[in-house]
């Protein structure tokens, strides 16, 4: 799928509304349109790269990034210390539907 019709390429070229939590240099962060966790959010680069199986070395800090913002999107929505989950789904096997690469950070479950 090509950078013109990808979903994700829509949503951050502004093209497709989305309810963002994160807008950055690389990086932009929206909640998830099927959320399955009360909170659900998609951290994903703005650069189109279609999933894990594509990253190049130069993606090193890129992915990092990724990554390290999690936590402080999971702070601002009130859950890093309950915790929560980070997913990659990587290719169709792997239950990946949108070919950009994104980070899935679940949480906000009522758990004792
Ligand atoms: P994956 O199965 O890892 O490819 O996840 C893709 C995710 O993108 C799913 O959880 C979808 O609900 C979500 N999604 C698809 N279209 C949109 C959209 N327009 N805005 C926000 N989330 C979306
Ligand atoms: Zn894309």
């Amino acid at each position: 799928m090509s950078e013109k019709d990808c979903i994700f390429c829509r949503i951050i070229r502004g093209e497709q509304p989305a309810d963002f939590t994160h807008r950055g240099e690389r990086i932009v962060a929206f909640k998830d349109i099927r959320p399955s966790a009360p909170v659900h959010i998609l951290i994903v680069p703005r650069k189109h790269i279609r999933s894990i199986n594509d990253l190049a070395g130069e993606d090193e800090s890129l992915i990092a990034e990724m990554i390290l913002l999690a936590p402080d999107l999971a702070r601002e929505a009130g859950i890093a210390s309950s915790g929560y989950k980070l997913l990659f789904n990587v290719e169709k096997g792997g239950g990946q539907f949108v070919f950009h690469l994104h980070l899935h950070l679940f949480g906000g479950w009522q758990r004792k």
